[in-house]
């Protein structure tokens, strides 16, 4: 059985209390890794090492620290494949899209921020002829990254690359469900030298590893992607103790297809925003709003085009849709299928268990799914799946499909389907989302800034804006 460790002061090692967890393969259900199940005593000891850390990593400068960090993404760009193949295995998800997704951005995410660093300037304020102001940026100090299961080390370098660009040190805790390829990022950690205590990663469950983070008086700053409810517990413990919180959170997003938009491409990336990762990122749109004159083409060829999705082996390079993550996550899935059925939605394709035959007969497969005939207001499309899920609805105007996309406590991202210019922009402008994109899907520029509205988070990551969070702002005012 392999292990999954913590990574503390430079050195791989159990939990103090010995315990272990399980760690699953979605594609057959079986056990393949113990991780250590750790606790509150394990984060102290990740704190105290991450304190000690500081002052060093601080002094070695910029470039210091850029040269750390590039140098770990180079062994993990050496080991990609293996990477790709162990965040396949952990996670389900097809091992091509951990081949030419996962991996390569969590690689572009070190190297982006070790050389954003480099870059990076503070303003000065000129008060006339009687002062001279500028901001001084230092690191916040020890820093807690708390990431989720759906894109393992992407989401869990993204946090992490830009504290340590910034000059701060780690205590990050990846998800139970998904911890492996953390694990093999220690060990490229260790391999590169990088200095003890700087980045520690404490492996264990939410409600012990994650909470014992949160609450860490040594610990002034969390970064959190995760569900919208663990946001709140995280905020009700970290703001009366004002730290820093950046919470990334959940999402209903809305696909707007207006009927003048170019159908070919518009169909051929729905089906990716709809079922890339089993549905299970926060960023795929799952309610399709489609104009009505377009409804019934949408309808007929965007379904056709589903059922054509193979779902299978996540190793196979031909799957399409892998194993979702976990078996208590396909059955929360099903039981939305099941209240859609209840509230009236039609199952045009879908909604059920696949089962494989074979070693892959005990794995956790979904078929994807189209549902129709649902109202804007039902608990299907106002509550967040997070898998291969998708309703589609029709709308009669431009303000209704702006009112149906706006009407929700999410607003994580929006995509807009059109070929009218004004529209682009004027649609854009009245959603209330953090991002939209318009004739695209997952079009990433890592200088953007990323984050949600309403429920869906609070803050701003990527570029200038992670390197602010893990700073503090200081004016100094000098006379002249
Ligand atoms: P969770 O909120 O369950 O977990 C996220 C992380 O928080 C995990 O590491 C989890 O640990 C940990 N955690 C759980 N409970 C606590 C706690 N009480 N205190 C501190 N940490 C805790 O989310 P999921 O992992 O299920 O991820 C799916 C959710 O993440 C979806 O809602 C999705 O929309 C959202 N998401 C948002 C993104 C964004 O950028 N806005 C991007 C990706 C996902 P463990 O798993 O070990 O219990």
């Amino acid at each position: 059985m392999e292990q999954v460790l913590n990574y503390i002061q430079g050195d791989l090692r159990p939990a103090l209390g010995q315990g272990w967890l399980d760690g699953h393969a979605p594609a057959d259900g079986s056990v393949f890794a113990h991780i250590a199940d750790s606790g509150a005593e394990d984060v102290d000891l990740a704190v105290k090492a991450a304190t000690s850390a500081l002052t060093g990593w601080i002094a070695m400068g910029r470039q210091g620290r850029h040269d750390a960090l590039m140098h770990v993404a180079a062994l993990v760009e050496r080991d990609l494949e293996l990477f790709a193949q162990a965040e396949s295995r952990d996670n389900g998800k097809p091992v091509s899209l951990a081949r030419e997704v996962d991996i390569p951005r969590a690689i572009s995410n070190l190297r982006f921020f070790a050389t954003a660093i480099l870059h990076w300037s503070s303003e000065a304020h000129i008060t006339d002829d009687v002062a001279v102001n500028y901001t001084d940026r230092q690191p916040v100090g020890v820093v807690g990254c708390i990431s989720p299961w759906n894109l393992p080390l992407y989401l869990f370098t993204w946090k992490i690359a830009p504290a340590l660009a910034a000059g701060c040190t780690v205590v990050a805790k990846p998800s139970e469900i998904t911890p492996y390829t953390t694990h093999l990022l220690a060990e490229r950690c260790i391999e590169a030298g990088f200095p003890p205590g700087v980045l520690n990663i404490v492996q264990g469950m939410g409600g012990k590893v994650g909470a014992a983070i949160t609450a860490h008086p040594g610990i002034p700053a969390i970064s959190f992607t995760g569900g919208t409810a663990t946001g709140a517990r995280i905020a009700t413990t970290a703001a009366p103790m004002f730290k820093k919180l950046s919470l990334e959170l959940g999402g209903k997003n809305a696909v707007l297809v207006f009927s003048d938009c170019d159908f070919e491409r518009m169909v051929a990336e729905t089906v990716r925003s709809s079922f890339s990762n089993q549905g299970q990122i926060c960023l795929c749109g799952s309610r399709i709003l489609v104009e009505r004159s377009m409804y019934e083409r949408f309808r007929e060829t965007f379904v056709a085009r589903v059922q054509k999705l193979r779902v299978g082996d996540p190793a196979d390079a031909s799957t399409d849709i892998g194993a979702v993550v976990s078996e208590a996550h396909m059955q929360k899935v099903l039981g939305h299928i099941e209240l859609a059925k209840e509230e009236g939605g039609r199952i045009l394709c879908g909604g059920e268990r696949v089962e494989l035959d074979g070693a892959l007969a005990e794995g956790w497969y979904l078929a994807p799914t189209v549902i129709e005939g649902l109202g804007p207001a039902c608990r299907t499309n106002q509550e967040e799946i997070f898998g291969p899920v998708v309703t589609i609805q029709p709308f009669d105007s431009e303000e209704e499909a702006v009112a149906m996309a706006n009407g929700t406590v999410y607003g994580l991202a929006s995509v807009v389907w059109t070929s009218d210019g004004s529209r682009m922009h004027r649609v854009a402008r009245q959603l209330k989302s953090g991002i939209v994109w318009v004739n695209c899907w997952m079009l990433r520029d890592l200088r953007t800034p990323f984050g949600g509205m309403k429920q869906s988070g609070v803050g701003r990551e990527g570029g200038e804006e992670a390197l602010r969070f893990f700073t503090e702002a200081k004016n100094i005012c000098i006379k002249i």
